[in-house]
């Protein structure tokens, strides 16, 4: 059963990793999907074409997020060819790693402005046009649902990655109070919080075999989770399946966030 048959739907950084599984999982599921990508037309262009194949609509729109003037005319443009949005995926994001003392304003800007203005932007956008549109009951319960990619690192902390962590933590309270300000007009925004998933953002932890076991120290699940174990998520926040369901933070982590350094006793 297509679940999201009849809705339009914005991926942020949808031409690799999660974004990428995102896209294609809505489209399987009936969206219409607009990929937008920062670099690289032909990848984007071939995830576009593979949502197309499933017999739904799909582009992919060239914007760097961080950026109110590429933002705002990415909105007009879906607006213009779809006639709405129904569905903001906010996964756009990167890391800048730098020891604290270390850290550059510009590494710190550069999270900052992806990570976190980069979906209050998108953000503010999306809650626009779902304000000119009306309900409309034959597709969704709800006028319109964001779902923000955020991580585990919303409360965990993490050393060495002092930016990242901070856009997370962001993420976090901008999304639970938009969900706050905008329930009352059944605007759902929700965030889906990875744990490690095997994508190119972190590709050192995963690689090598010892830098898997490492890792799996840190996942009481003892596997690396797919960029699949997160589009799933998204599917179901998206669709009136969660229609209660509006200012949470859904951990898919593998247990990543039951302190496994406890599970001998500490
Ligand atoms: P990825 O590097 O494959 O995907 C990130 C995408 O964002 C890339 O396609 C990149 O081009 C795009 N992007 C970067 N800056 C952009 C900009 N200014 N405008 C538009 N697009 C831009 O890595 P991923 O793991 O798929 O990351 C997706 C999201 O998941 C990120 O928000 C990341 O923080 C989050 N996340 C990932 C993990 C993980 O373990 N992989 C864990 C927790 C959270």
């Amino acid at each position: 059963m297509q679940k999201l048959k009849g809705q339009r739907a914005l991926v942020t950084g949808a031409s690799s990793g999660i974004g990428k599984a995102i896209a294609l999982e809505l489209g399987r599921n009936g969206a219409d999907v607009v990929v937008n990508y920062r670099s690289g037309d032909d990848v984007a262009n071939a995830v576009a074409e593979e949502i197309r194949a499933g017999g739904v609509r799909a582009y992919a729109h060239r914007a760097d997020v961080s950026q109110e003037a590429d933002v705002v005319p990415m909105f007009q443009r879906i607006s213009a060819e779809f006639g709405g949005i129904d569905i903001l995926v906010n996964n756009a994001g990167l890391q800048k790693d730098a020891e604290f003392h270390d850290m550059t304003i510009d590494q710190w800007n550069t999270v900052i402005g992806v990570n976190l203005t980069g979906q209050f932007l998108c953000a503010r956008e999306a809650i626009r046009c779902f304000r000119r549109q009306g309900i409309r009951p034959e597709v969704s319960r709800a006028l319109g649902k964001i779902v923000c990619i955020s991580s585990v690192h919303e409360v965990i902390p993490w050393a060495g990655h002092v930016n990242y962590a901070a856009s997370k933590g962001g993420v976090m309270l901008m999304m639970k109070s938009i969900a706050q300000e905008y329930a009352p007009m059944r605007i759902r925004v929700n965030s889906i919080c990875p744990g490690a998933i095997r994508t190119p953002i972190n590709q050192g932890a995963w690689e090598t075999e010892e830098t898997y076991n490492a890792l799996m120290r840190l996942v009481p699940y003892k596997r690396i989770g797919e960029p699949d174990d997160i589009s799933k998520a998204a599917v179901w926040l998206a669709s009136d399946d969660s229609d209660y369901v509006t200012g949470a933070s859904i951990f898919v982590d593998g247990g990543m966030l039951l302190y496994p350094g406890f599970e001998n006793g500490g």
